[in-house]
């Protein structure tokens, strides 16, 4: 075994990683841009190497600097997390051209399941069944046309080299096809470098199935069962658990075996998973599940899998790398129990998920659970990289205990001022649909009004608040001196000759005006933590909902109770303007399109009215803040 390894990457994944080594006795090293200096992964590691300026493709995505910085510090093998650089195979040659060990899938794996098409062709060959389409040479319009109307709509085009849920677009209606592969092959052509697509029959009611597989360089290759991955915003995934409802031991057979075989078939080392889509019409059938595509690489929902096994999948990679055998048979592994995993991202469901960054001023994760995070209180959310910020993982006997636990423990998540989706997980996990398992890619599309609905401040936080506001304004907060804040001639109406004083007290939470009546033996919740913005106003959380409580209606607490004007959440680029100024627009239409992050993010109207204003024009750059367009309500 190795006794040293560095990580290219950063985040959860990179603290991840050392986890497993630092048990294992093995040296830790991370690398980090100067936007991570501060970084968790940075401070867990035993060393450090700088690589330069904060965009990946300076830092993370530079592969001669991570290789430099290997040289530098004496690593003997490299890990390459997930992203950035797991799934590129001249840099997995490169790594051991250098003398290194990759722990990584083999170059010509990677190579073989790179692109979509060609890695369906392979598993036809091997015998694995694929989604029906079309994945020929032939690009031109009227040979993709024609394929689409061959397959049987709706169908969907997809970009070969795609990935990350980018350069898809479904199409239901032959009229539309020709506009939909245009949009789709200039979407491939900027993301990916490639504007090849390929026609896949729309599945309804499509289930994303895909199972964990782990082979070393003796050619055994083994599962580690199923993950459910079908709670997706936007093809991306939202919540994951292992196994996957309704599946029954004759399917799990089947695509396990399937998955085995399409592996084997790319003679594949480490840590894999195979990923199919199933028409969940009528549950989890084996006839009805197709394979999509192989990730050459751990994925980010490896926890749940490593919950229901008990198998440490990184401690696996390791070993896998050095040369050892598969630690256990197929027979020996075990599938206890119900896994869940939450993912919990820095952005903001209310505002079209748009993300949020800054400091993490306050910044508290549940406990009791497992949590994999690259971030701490005090440390930063970068425009730069994903906002990904941490998974929360339940393991429990039954699905619904899990679900429970989960929703539990996205209700304990405390993060302020940066937005998150906790409250959102919340909804979602308790949801009736997903609760009885009832789920498919469209789950959240469909129920999304109800699940960014706006969260209301329960009784008892609002009655704390009040209290507290009431204590507050009379500089005395609990201690026995509390009676003393009751001055009766200081609140009309407030006192009463023959009982505990009651009084009135108006409270704002995000905007929402309250009026509370205190009587004196309330106290307050005890904490003395809520953040506080001013002396007026003090964030609550309930439920991994944000709340600013205040005692006067302002900007802040007016949250989204918007001016009219869209800024920019952060920096970036104009790609798109939908409204021209003077149009007429309802709540929730886009107005302008931002991209930042490596995501576009639609800035929407606040509420229904005109464009009256429109500073932007496609491909200005601009920085965080900047008005972008003013929009004025329709009384005006
Ligand atoms: P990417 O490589 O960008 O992640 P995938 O091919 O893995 O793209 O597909 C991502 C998601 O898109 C899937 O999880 C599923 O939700 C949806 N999807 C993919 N193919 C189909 C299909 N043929 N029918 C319906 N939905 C699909």
């Amino acid at each position: 075994m190795f006794k040293s390894v560095l990580v290219a990457n950063r985040g959860e994944i990179a603290c991840r990683v050392f986890r497993t080594a630092r048990r294992m006795g093995i040296r830790t090293i991370a690398v980090y841009s100067e936007a991570d200096a501060g970084a968790l992964h940075v401070r867990l590691a035993d060393e450090a190497v700088l690589i330069g300026p904060a965009p990946a493709r300076e830092s993370y995505l530079d592969q001669a600097k991570v290789l430099e910085a290997a040289r530098a510090s004496g690593a003997e093998a490299i890990h390459p997390g997930y992203g950035f650089l797991s799934e590129n195979a001249e840099f997995a040659e490169a790594v051991m051209a250098a003398g290194l060990v990759w722990i990584g899938a083999p170059p010509a794996a990677i190579r073989a399941m790179g692109l979509k098409d060609a890695a369906k062709k392979l598993m036809v060959e091997a015998g694995v069944p694929v989604t029906p389409g079309y994945m020929g040479e032939d690009q031109s319009v009227e040979r993709l046309s024609a394929e689409a109307a061959a397959t049987g709509y709706p169908v969907l085009i997809k970009a070969v080299a795609g990935g990350g849920g980018k350069g898809m677009r479904r199409v239901d209606d032959p009229a539309a096809f020709a506009d939909a592969l245009a949009s789709c092959q200039r979407e491939a052509a900027s993301s990916f470098g490639d504007d090849r697509v390929l026609i896949e029959k729309y599945i309804l009611s499509p289930r994303h199935i895909e199972v964990q597989v782990f082979g070393d360089s003796h050619g055994n290759v083994v599962h580690l069962y199923e993950r459910d991955c079908s709670l997706q915003r936007r093809h991306q995934k939202v919540i994951e658990e292992a196994p996957a409802p309704g599946m029954d031991a004759a399917t799990r057979a089947a695509v396990t075996e399937a998955a085995v075989k399409a592996a084997k078939a790319v003679n594949y080392v480490g840590a894999g998973t195979i990923e199919f889509i199933a028409d969940g019409t009528e549950g989890l059938r084996a006839d009805r599940t197709w394979f999509m595509e192989m990730n050459t690489r751990l994925q980010v929902e490896h926890p749940v899998t490593e919950a229901i096994t008990g198998v440490d999948l990184v401690e696996w990679q390791f070993r896998a790398a050095a040369g050892e055998p598969v630690p256990l048979k197929q027979a020996d592994i075990p599938l206890i129990g119900w896994a869940m995993e939450a993912r919990l991202y820095a952005e903001d469901p209310a505002n079209g998920f748009m993300p949020s960054i800054g400091r993490l001023e306050h910044f508290r994760l549940p406990e009791g659970v497992r949590i994999d995070t690259g971030v701490e209180q005090g440390g930063e959310v970068s425009q730069f990289y994903d906002p990904m910020i941490a998974k929360l993982i339940v393991h429990a006997d039954t699905r619904e205990a899990a679900a429970t636990a989960l929703a539990r423990a996205t209700g304990g998540v405390e993060v302020w001022p940066v937005r998150t989706n906790a409250g959102f997980l919340g909804r979602c996990l308790t949801h009736p649909r997903f609760f009885a398992g009832d789920v498919d890619t469209g789950f959240i599309g469909a129920e999304e009004s109800t699940l960014i609905s706006k969260p209301v401040a329960s009784q008892a936080l609002l009655q704390d608040a009040a209290l507290r506001i009431r204590l507050a304004s009379r500089g005395s907060v609990a201690g026995s001196d509390r009676y003393a804040a009751w001055d009766p001639f200081a609140s009309p109406g407030g006192f009463r000759a023959n009982a505990e004083p009651r009084l009135d007290q108006i409270v704002y939470a995000n905007g929402e005006r309250a009026i509370l009546q205190i009587d004196g033996s309330l106290s307050a919740d005890g904490r003395s933590d809520h953040p506080a913005l001013d002396s007026h106003s003090t964030v609550y959380f309930e439920g991994g909902d944000t709340f600013v409580v205040s005692s006067r209606m302002d900007a802040l607490t007016a949250g989204s109770a918007s001016d009219g004007s869209l800024r920019a959440p952060m920096p970036g680029k104009i790609v798109a303007t939908p409204a021209c100024p003077g149009d007429v627009v309802t709540k929730g239409q886009p107005i302008v399109v931002l991209e930042a992050m490596k995501m576009e993010h639609a800035l929407v109207a606040p509420f229904d009215g005109k464009v009256s204003e429109l500073s932007v024009a496609v491909g200005d750059q601009v920085s965080a803040d900047a008005i972008l367009a003013m929009v004025l309500p329709d009384e005006a």
